[in-house]
């Protein structure tokens, strides 16, 4: 492929699995030498003259000195992940054995692998497009079943095709018009304005609600903020516990965020939910409503996406929830009402006391009562937005941005066609949404966003 870059013919080296101790640890190899510089290493078999997806097991020996039993998984260029020939090395799992021959195999004329190498590789020799190739990265990342969801539609291609399509047919247009600007004194029209128009209007459509999707992409990546704020007493940390007993999720690390303001995780319906100031709630320092007023509390709170109201459904008084919704609002903050300790009092009567304010979830969060109501309603709030019928969902800021640009220029064509423009001004506005469609899939692109991209992939991927 033309875009292969100087210094590509090398053979790149890296453990694919995580580092550490485990039952087995994958180290691959790939480029023109990859399978030679094994066979120096592996007397029992001539690798040179295996088929192509063939396994091997034998021992791997630097001279005399025996490195691991191994099980080699052979792949020939160009049917392996990066189109080159590939050799996979699974042997025991110490760290040590793995650094032994990850040595090895640079001393036999391997180079170590840059992180995200092995996928630029097969970017670079076409087995994947830009947007499938990060979706790789995100797949790697994803902790929940959402998430997972979205990156292997990602890889499989769903969004770049929708885009492709796209791209093409405004690829028709574009040459027509440029025909209409060769014969130009013959005053001819080769492109249907009205067919145009219509495409054009669809693909605005279109790209709108990709990019509306990217909040919930957002969101299924990263996970909705909550911070769960109310009086002394209310119950917060009653609340907190009750949910984390049954929703904590295991996450490592989630971009952009940092340990002081998170500290806890619910994954509910594979959507993450990350407690914010979860510290706050457990040293009572919420206290200080009663003393600064809810202002202030709010103002701390503005960075979440999400706000739990948490009152007391014995103590709250009508007049005093109606204030702090006012509040809510005037801050523009997401919340939800939640009432709790309904199981000391009958429900019935809690809903008539504040039957005037709407929307209010009444929970016991010490019994447990209505928990799930609460999750549901948490869950709907993600999903507010109609992004349901759009299979897919854009998670990627770079798509985001390009797919803003595409929008706009998608305007300025409708606005032109509106305006009669003639065909050189309109083919302009065209180019401009051919160029942002491209970068997304990266069929335009340039090295430093490559490098870019992919340095963000762990080493061995
Ligand atoms: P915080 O100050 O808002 O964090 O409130 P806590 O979670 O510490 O709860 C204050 C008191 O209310 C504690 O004694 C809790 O056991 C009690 N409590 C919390 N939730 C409920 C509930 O749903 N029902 C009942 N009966 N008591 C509750």
């Amino acid at each position: 492929m033309s875009l292969k870059l100087s210094g590509w013919n090398d053979t790149i080296v890296a453990l694919a699995t995580p580092p550490g101790i485990g039952a087995i640890g994958v180290i691959r190899l790939s480029g023109e030498k990859a399978i030679s510089i094994i066979n120096d290493l592996f007397p029992s078999k001539n690798l040179e003259k295996q088929a192509s997806h063939t396994i091997h097991v034998g021992f791997l020996k630097n001279g005399d000195k025996i490195l691991d039993e191994v099980v080699v998984s052979l792949y020939k260029g160009p049917r392996s992940y990066t189109g080159e020939d590939v050799i996979e090395i699974s042997c025991h799992g110490s760290p040590f054995i793995h650094q032994q021959v990850i040595d090895t195999c640079i001393e036999h004329g391997a180079r170590l692998a840059k992180p995200g190498e092995f996928t630029q590789r097969a970017f670079l020799n076409g087995k994947l497009d830009l947007t499938q190739a990060e979706a790789v990265a995100d797949l790697i990342a994803s902790n929940t079943q959402a998430s997972h969801k979205t990156a292997l539609n990602n890889i499989r291609g769903g969004f770049s095709q929708a885009l492709k399509d796209l791209r093409e047919q405004l690829i028709q247009f574009s040459a027509l018009i440029e025909l209409e600007l060769d014969f130009s004194q013959e005053d001819v029209e080769f492109v249907d304005r009205s067919r145009l128009l219509e495409l054009v209007t669809n693909a605005r459509e279109h790209t709108g609600r990709l990019m509306q999707s990217f909040q919930l992409g957002n969101v299924i990546k990263n996970g909705v903020s909550v911070a769960i704020i109310g009086k002394p007493n209310a119950g917060k940390s009653t609340l907190l516990n009750a949910l984390l007993n049954e929703d904590r999720a295991i996450v490592s690390e989630i971009p952009g965020t940092t340990r002081d303001t998170i500290e806890e995780v619910l994954n509910i319906d594979g959507i993450l939910f990350r407690l914010i100031d979860t510290a706050g709630i457990r040293n009572h320092s919420d206290d200080l409503i009663e003393t600064v007023g809810i202002e202030k509390s709010l103002q701390k709170r503005k960075q979440a996406d999400v706000v739990l109201y948490l009152f007391d459904v014995n103590e709250e008084l009508p007049g005093d929830l109606s204030e702090t919704i006012d509040e809510l609002n005037r801050e523009e903050i997401h919340f939800l009402l939640v009432g709790n300790k309904v199981d000391l009092v009958d429900e019935h009567s809690a809903r008539e006391k504040f039957t005037y304010t709407s929307g209010v979830i009444f929970i016991s969060a010490k019994s447990g009562l209505h928990l799930e109501v609460l999750k549901e309603r948490m869950v709907d709030m993600v999903f507010q937005k109609d992004v349901s019928n759009e299979s897919v969902i854009v998670t990627n800021a770079r798509h985001f941005h390009a797919l803003n640009e595409v929008h706009a220029a998608l305007n300025d064509v409708i606005e032109g066609l509106h305006n009669k423009i003639p065909g050189d001004l309109l083919s302009l506005d065209i180019r401009r949404c051919l160029q942002y469609l491209g970068e997304i899939t990266g069929e335009i692109t340039n090295e430093d966003q490559l490098d870019y991209i992919f340095s963000k992939f762990c080493i061995g991927k």
